[in-house]
């Protein structure tokens, strides 16, 4: 089973999908990576479906990546004595630390950081930023506002303060909690949310150790101002919209996507646009003629994976969802024009072994028309700085390890097959060529690049570059008289 495009799609599991049979037909739709999301669900609602998911991936016979996404410090408003209050435009709303009910004119907000880290004139942003407050004066333990932008505030409302930079780690006493759980059921990608500063990622790192990859979400100001930092202490990054959106003014979202996606694809590390692509498929069987654009422009300016949140997690049409996903990648990618921008924007070359040897691909690519390329990897390093090059020709990531091949699953173009160790350049050579026949990539007589390290099972070595006609083996694995090139 090959997938017909490059960028890969993700999908938020929820209330919506969390059968089998659902998360069947998500993947058959076109899902290459799930989000099991830590905002939301019990545990033991995420042990079942990451059982179906590796369930699915034993009887569909391809890796499939799991993404733990971590809620970290989402700040919300306590309870109100009526559930809920209209605040109007002008008056006085008063947050502090006393858990009495709220009311018209104050509500608890129990987070101590926020009083310390405070100034007058700072905003806060309640409901996903539909209400604005100014501070007006404040204390130790309590902040006197006015309201600017009016609406209803209810119980355990989100609270953004994007003027703040607030002196706590991101991983609160529940994602330390959830990230021991997640790395106990075993997941390919751990993502940390409201990311402010580089060292947040190093703590992260600490926690995850080397196995599992990491991914910050980029949704806070402070971390875009640390961006350089953020992208080399991480193995991706998420462009996480909707927070990002309330953050900052969100006419800004587009252009700070855009920075983001081409200093992802420099470093040669997966970047995911997410949130709000088909919104209104959460209720409708089809998109509107924006999102669909919308998608296709993440695909334009190189993004590695698109994302659905609600719309599989939450709506009526989970399916056609990413259905509708995997249709204007396809056609995106079909486009002559497509594979114009994505060259134009080719990054130039590390000074790495393996990035000498990928970029050169491409002049090959000129020379001889290549079915593959076909790389050996074993961290999946080398299958990132291919990809970075964005080839024209289809990328097999090959690898002993089921975590990498599950891993490459979010990464542009990388179509990750699992082989065992391999012990010579023979071996290596066969193994090459019938994996690619075998997955479809390829028929007699056409030429693959094969890229590997030796010596082999130590990573970090890629250093070797070797072309071969696709060829019968006659079952005698160690002949291979090349046909002349
Ligand atoms: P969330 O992150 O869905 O966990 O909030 C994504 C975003 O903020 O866009
Ligand atoms: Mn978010």
């Amino acid at each position: 089973m090959r997938r017909r495009r490059d960028a890969k799609i993700v999908a938020t599991l929820g209330p919506a999908s969390n059968s089998k049979e659902v998360i069947g037909k998500l993947f058959d739709a076109g899902i290459d990576v799930f989000r099991l999301n830590f905002s939301h669900g019990t545990h033991d609602d995420h042990a079942v479906v990451h059982q179906f998911i590796r369930d699915i991936e034993k009887e569909r016979g391809r890796p499939i990546g799991i993404l733990a996404d971590l809620q970290g410090p989402k700040l919300r408003v306590g309870k109100f004595a009526n559930g809920e209050e209209d605040l109007v435009v002008g008056q006085s709303f008063r947050l502090d630390m006393d858990n009495e009910p709220g009311t018209a004119e104050r509500v608890q907000l129990p987070h101590p950081e926020i009083f310390a880290a405070v100034e007058d004139g700072a905003k806060l942003l309640v409901n996903d930023g539909k209400i604005r407050l100014r501070v007006v004066s404040h204390g130790d333990d309590f902040a006197i506002t006015t309201v600017e932008v009016a609406g209803t505030i209810s119980n355990n409302k989100g609270v953004n303060v994007p003027d703040l930079y607030l002196p706590i780690s991101p991983l609160t006493e529940k994602d330390r909690i959830d990230l021991d759980y997640a790395l106990g059921l075993g997941v390919d990608w751990v993502a940390m949310s409201f990311v402010q500063r580089p060292e947040d990622m190093v703590e992260l790192r600490e926690l995850v150790g080397p196995d599992t990859a990491i991914m910050a979400k980029m949704e806070k100001p402070s971390a875009i101002n640390h961006l350089s930092d953020i992208i080399t202490l991480s193995d991706g990054i998420m462009v996480a919209r909707g927070d990002l959106g309330v953050e900052m003014p969100q006419e800004k979202v587009p252009v700070v996507q855009k920075k983001l996606l081409r200093r992802a694809r420099a470093a040669g590390k997966p970047v995911i646009v997410a949130t709000q692509m088909l919104e209104s498929m959460i209720h409708s069987p089809v998109p509107t003629r924006a999102e669909s654009s919308d998608v296709a422009t993440a695909a334009y300016d190189g993004a590695d994976a698109v994302m659905l949140s609600a719309e599989t997690a939450a709506g009526e049409f989970p399916v056609e969802a990413a259905t509708a996903m995997d249709r204007i990648l396809i056609e995106v990618e079909r486009d002559p024009y497509y594979r114009q921008v994505i060259t134009a924007a080719s990054p130039t070359p590390g000074d790495t072994a393996a990035d000498a040897i990928t970029s050169s691909l491409s002049h090959i690519a000129g020379v001889l028309p290549l079915a593959a390329v076909f790389t050996y990897t074993e961290s999946g390093f080398s299958a990132f700085r291919a990809a970075r090059e964005r080839p024209e020709a289809p990328l097999i990531g090959c690898t002993p390890h089921r975590r990498t091949a599950r891993r490459l699953a979010l990464v542009w173009g990388v179509h990750a097959v699992l082989s065992d160790e391999m012990s010579n350049v023979d071996e290596m050579v066969s193994n090459a060529i019938n994996i690619t026949m075998q997955e479809g990539f390829g028929e007699l007589g056409m030429i693959i690049a094969i890229t590997a390290g030796m010596p082999f099972g130590r990573t970090g070595t890629t250093n070797m570059l070797r072309l071969t006609r696709l060829k019968d083996l006659n079952g005698n694995a160690n002949t291979h008289d090349d046909i002349p090139l």
